[in-house]
């Protein structure tokens, strides 16, 4: 048979992407990837959508501590994942046969959206790519296999009603089994979609698609199999199928009007206490960060000839910026290599032999400014200079590098806001943080959404007023302020905090952009020094989990809150991007993927049932419908995330702990696409997720005083 694949042309942000693949093969050939399309300069560094060769390839980007922008999900029969990646990188993928789709978000993008959201800017939309049509190959029938629905849900849109659909086969060892859904309308228009095997850490899971549109909504769904296996028609139900009460009029909303930094963050807390006396405490949380700080470093030398990294023990703003160090030649035969430090200048007199030529060597260098002035300054040998002739070089000026020039460097108190009437412990307490991760700007926009519309409305809304008589709201809009300063004045794509664990060579101030512990990562539950899946101990990974558990101030905080005030019995992690809900279990181990413990039945009930209010809660602003696909187990949705805070939350404290992934994909009719939004949209989309994951909050309120009511009856 002929193979057929087709992949539109499209324009993304000033990239010309084009290909058309029309490829003949047989049954039994590998697909070949489509020809890679998007490029981008070789430094420039940005997130894109990547088609992956194979499972392999993303073991293989993971290990290397690829920088994952979100969950990698499977379509196509391949794996796309989000990437984090400079040109060079990319072009090192595609050449080992991974295709590039999407560029979702470009390095300089976030600096551009939040100047446009400060000048309240109209937002411009991007265009997006079509992914290759599905693979239409068949294979020859073997035994025939039984098929099951897991799952068979429709929902409404913006207009445009989708479908999606889980379907599990027994013949689960086979990769080549393909299964086809069938669907029909009530007036009996019909279509049909492939699914595609999904599998996590080697073991089959089910098959699925990526929502599909479909004319109008589906009253019954039948899958087949190539192997003849075919199920009993199902009618697929309604999802959400669960809406929040109406808004009432004069509701209050929408106090998010641009992106907000630690800063902005910082004052916007202490407004809300102002004004909302009656109704706020601000709570200063346990620990401090490091503050908006490095030490400073300067290359004694040619980095690409021989060169010394010189490091400050100190840091920058500790009056190491703008200290000096050099090498220089005595002029004189036969002196012996020496350091001298003063007037914040380090000097290395270098060795000479009986001619009068420079003797010393990069190491020999090194060493001996850490011998002599150790406590000062760290040296080492740059990564290829080992051994070398060491140059007359400098003055070179050591520098922390930091670009903020109104960010306060000491030491950062985190806030948590705690609003309600009964602030005494008396009543059911829940918890939403954001901003575990630097770069995710929208994620403070929607807990700070969140707690002034409880307090703004708590005066004018019946409602609300009971809602705050009823629960305890605990909010840390910014878990990692460190982080985020660096992300909006150094580099946007920052995730981790800016603690610098590295030891060596991977101090090299070129390897900045990769220092730091990835804070969801660090906690103590099914932790990668446990064994399980989702951490590195690469210092430079961008799931880097510390120096040992709880090894950070800031992931320190969060549990500190929640065991101070153990009546929080809901938590939200709030993250971005890619539209996700989720509880645990969150992590497992290679291993014969064991996972951790599952919830209960009754808890399982809980978690999937509140969620659905969620979902429906966060569908009523802009119509914004969470995937069924994308709603569960952290561990079952997709992922292995070793020593998240969400799992300690529930295995420690017994709090009903979740995950928002706001900034879902957006369809693209034009284009028959979903397309990511990135973690620094323009303005107006990073609004859209504020109002809507705010409303998604309000209703885990509810949810928190239905349990703590039926606790009570
Ligand atoms: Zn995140």
């Amino acid at each position: 048979m002929i193979v057929r694949r087709r992949w539109a042309a499209a324009a993304t942000a000033g990239i010309l992407v084009s290909a058309v693949l029309s490829q003949p093969g047989s049954g039994t050939a590998a697909p070949a990837a489509p020809r890679p399309t998007v490029t981008l300069a070789s430094g420039e560094t940005a997130v894109v959508r990547v088609q992956l060769r194979d499972q392999a390839q993303l073991d293989q980007l993971v290990a290397r501590g690829a920088d994952l922008a979100n969950r990698p999900r499977s379509a196509d029969g391949r794996v796309l994942a989000d990437v984090v990646l400079t040109g060079a990188q990319l072009a090192e993928l595609t050449a080992q046969g991974a295709t590039a789709l999407q560029v979702v978000q470009r390095a300089g993008d976030g600096a551009r959206h939040f100047a446009d959201s400060v000048r309240a800017a109209q937002a411009r939309t991007k265009a997006g790519l079509r992914a290759p049509a599905a693979d239409q190959r068949t294979t020859a029938a073997a035994a025939t296999d039984t098929l099951q629905f897991l799952q068979a849900y429709w929902w409404t849109s913006n207009g445009q009603t989708f479908v999606q659909t889980e379907v599990a086969t027994t013949a689960t060892d086979d990769p080549d089994v393909e299964i086809t859904v069938s669907w029909r309308t009530a007036d009996g228009r019909t279509g049909s979609f492939p699914l595609f095997r999904f599998e996590d850490s080697g073991e089959y899971q089910y098959h699925y698609a990526l929502p599909q549109p479909v004319p109008a909504r589906p009253v019954q769904v039948t899958a087949t199999s190539s192997l003849g296996g075919v199920t009993r028609p199902v009618t697929p139900t309604v999802w959400p199928n669960a809406a929040p009460p109406p808004l009432p009029e004069g509701y209050q909303k929408d106090f998010i009007d641009a992106y907000l930094t630690p800063v902005d963050i910082q004052a916007r807390i202490k407004r809300l206490a102002r004004q909302y006396r009656d109704l706020v405490d601000v709570i200063d949380l346990p620990n401090r960060t490091q503050g908006y700080r490095r030490t400073a470093v300067a290359y004694l030398g040619d980095p690409a000839a021989a060169a010394v990294v010189v490091e400050s023990v100190r840091f920058g703003d500790q009056g190491m910026n703008g200290v000096q160090v050099r090498t220089v030649d005595p002029g004189r035969a036969n002196r012996p290599l020496a350091v001298s430090y003063r007037d914040r200048v380090l000097t290395v007199s270098l060795a000479t032999d009986g001619a009068g030529a420079v003797t010393s060597t990069t190491d020999q260098v090194a060493a001996a400014i850490n011998g002599r002035f150790g406590d000062r300054f760290q040296a080492f040998v740059e990564d290829g200079s080992a051994g070398l002739p060491m140059p007359v070089a400098g003055p070179a000026r050591l520098d922390d590098g930091l670009q903020g020039t109104e960010v306060p460097t000491k030491p950062w108190t985190v806030q948590a806001l705690r609003i309600g009437v009964h602030r005494d412990g008396s009543r059911i307490g829940v918890l939403a943080y954001s901003q575990e991760h630097a770069r995710e700007w929208a994620t403070p926009l929607v807990t700070l959404e969140f707690a002034e519309r409880m307090l703004a409305n708590a005066r004018t809304d019946a409602a609300t007023r009971e809602l705050l008589e009823q629960v305890d709201i605990f909010v840390i809009p910014t878990v990692n302020p460190d982080g985020a300063n660096y992300s909006f004045h150094d580099y946007n794509f920052q995730r981790k905090n800016l603690v610098n664990h590295c030891t060596g060579t991977s101090r090299d101030p070129r390897n900045r952009n990769s220092w730091g512990v990835d804070l969801n990562r660090n906690y103590t539950v099914g932790s990668y020094f446990d064994g399980y899946v989702g951490g590195s101990g690469n210092c430079l990974s961008g799931t880097y989990s510390g120096t040992r558990e709880l090894s950070e101030a800031e992931s320190r905080n969060v549990i500190a809150l929640a065991r101070e005030h153990s009546n929080i019995r809901f938590a939200m992690n709030v993250h971005s991007y890619g539209g996700y809900f989720m509880w645990p279990p969150g992590a497992y181990k290679a291993d014969g993927r064991v996972t951790l413990p599952r919830p209960s039945i009754d808890e399982s009930k809980l978690f999937l049932d509140s969620a659905r209010r969620i979902v429906g809660a966060i569908a009523q602003e802009r119509g914004t419908v969470t995937w069924p696909s994308q709603t569960g187990p952290v561990a079952d949705v997709l992922y292995s995330a070793a020593g998240n805070s969400a799992d300690e939350l529930y295995y420690e404290l017994g709090i009903f702990a979740w995950d928002f992934e706001v900034g879902n994909d957006r369809w693209n009719a034009a284009t028959g696409q979903w397309e990511g939004v990135g973690f620094q949209p323009p303005f107006d989309e990073a609004h859209g997720e504020s109002q809507e994951y705010a409303g998604g909050l309000v209703e885990m309120v509810r949810v928190a005083r239905d349990y703590a009511a039926a606790q009570e009856g």
